[in-house]
């Protein structure tokens, strides 16, 4: 069996990055699987712009800006294997993929990087009364038909859920012709960014109906139709409140979670509020040797700091690679007051870099409120902030002396809220 030092498995901009990472670092042998054709992720998908501001300072489409990643990761001589479908990780770091072109194939590697992104949550998920016709996509799914396949997937269209990827579609469903009725959001606020709000829903005169839900799907072989009701406080339907649209077409655009199935089985530690591994603050799982970045460990709302953290967890691979011993004390990090999870779940209490970034998101809008940090029952950071919503992820840098003095658990709360 052939032995590599990483395997990488996901080639989207966090694997992407990762690669390129682990090979400026010195790592020789490194191998990228990717399931799909090309590598590229999800980005490829993507064809608006605005991807790389952070990154690159440049306005980028979702293409150009994975094919970046791609273009140095090659230059750089990562073997990129796509077409190559990892089917098994164990514990002991044999992968096992199954690609067209060299059949089924084991790998035996030193350490693994999970970068595997995530999936569309689909009508499965939520309570629709009607039919199993067609015409019910999630937003990604009609994306890839229009963007990659070149299929339109219909005419009159009205979408469920105010992510970005359902506002992003709701404008590319415009701009190829179609009526976009409206957008029916469940809670009293959007889950997109403002600026897809604006360029996406506003600037095409796209209402946006918020607090309200779909609750009927008519049509047998294809939707013929919907029933669209407010929800009172706790979600339930006012049925006194309901609207009829005359419509072929329904996208889903109502969450996403981290692919977590090769995590989950070989019992990698799971965190169930990011539905995504336990990581500490080298992206490395509970099974030493494995790691995750990305999408698959978390959603993330910008793609730049997707490919961030896969560098950062190559750099936490990179650690693991040359360091022989491994310290297994740990302090976890809390969710506390009005925030919805935190990233890494848990820190090295005797042994950490000088400052971790700590990623977060609000449970909801908050208007003015002070983010603390604090270790036991000390504060580390106090910041004000205003305008924080749970569609954007939070990053805040942490200067680790204090948990390395005390040695006790790490609590993000918001403090003094006002909320939207
Ligand atoms: C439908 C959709 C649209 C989005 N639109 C935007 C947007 O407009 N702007 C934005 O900033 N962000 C967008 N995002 C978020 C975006 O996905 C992330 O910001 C970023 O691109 C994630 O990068 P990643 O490398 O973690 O994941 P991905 O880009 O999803 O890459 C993961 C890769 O892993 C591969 N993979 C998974 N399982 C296996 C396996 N078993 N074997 C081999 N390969 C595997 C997948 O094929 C994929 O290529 C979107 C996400 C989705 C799902």
């Amino acid at each position: 069996m052939r032995h590599v030092s990483a395997i990488v498995i996901g080639g989207g901009c966090a694997g992407l990055a990762c690669a390129s990472t682990l090979k400026k670092n010195g790592i020789e042998d490194v191998v990228l699987l990717e399931k799909d054709d090309e590598a590229g992720g999800i980005l490829n998908q993507c064809i608006h712009n605005g991807f790389g501001l952070t990154t690159f300072k440049e306005q980028l489409s979702g293409p150009a800006f994975a094919e970046r990643f791609a273009d140095e990761a090659r230059a750089l001589n990562v073997e990129i294997k796509t077409g190559a479908m990892v089917v098994s990780i164990t514990e002991d770091k044999k992968v096992s993929y199954e690609s067209q072109k060299e059949g089924y194939v084991t790998l035996q590697a030193d350490a693994i990087i999970l970068a595997v992104g995530c999936y569309e949550r689909n009508r499965g998920a939520v309570q629709i009364d009607g039919m199993r016709c067609a015409g019910v996509f999630t937003a990604g799914q009609a994306q890839r038909y229009i963007n990659i396949e070149g299929y339109m997937v219909g005419k009159r269209v009205f979408i469920l859920g105010s992510g970005d990827i359902g506002l992003i579609m709701a404008r590319r469903m415009m701009l190829e012709g179609a009526e976009v009725l409206g957008v029916a959001e469940i809670m009293p606020y959007s889950n997109g960014l403002a600026r897809n709000i604006k360029q996406c829903l506003e600037d095409f005169n796209i209402p946006l109906y918020l607090s309200h839900t779909i609750t009927h799907i008519y049509g047998k072989d294809r939707v013929e139709g919907i029933d669209v009701c407010k929800v009172d406080e706790h979600m339930r339907p006012i049925e006194e409140e309901k609207m009829h649209f005359d419509v072929d077409t329904v996208l889903l655009s109502i969450g996403l979670i981290p692919e977590n199935h090769l995590a989950d089985s070989i019992q990698i530690q799971m965190d169930s509020k990011i539905k995504g591994p336990v990581v500490d603050e080298n992206f490395m799982t509970s099974v030493p040797g494995i790691f995750a970045a990305g999408n698959g460990l978390h959603v993330h709302d910008l793609a730049d700091y997707a490919a961030k953290q896969g560098a950062k967890a190559a750099e936490g691979c990179v650690r693991y690679l040359k360091q022989a011993s491994q310290d297994n004390d740990y302090v976890n990090t809390n969710a506390g007051n009005e925030i919805g999870y935190v990233v890494p779940a848990r820190l090295h209490q005797n042994q950490l870099p000088k400052i971790v970034e700590m990623y977060f998101r609000v449970r909801k809008p908050v208007k003015k409120g002070t983010i603390v940090i604090k270790c036991g029952d000390e504060v580390i950071r106090s910041i004000p902030k205003e305008n924080l919503v749970p569609s954007e992820m939070e990053i805040i840098p942490v200067v680790t002396d204090l948990i390395l003095e005390k040695k006790q658990d790490v609590t993000i709360s918001m403090e003094d809220v006002v909320y939207a």
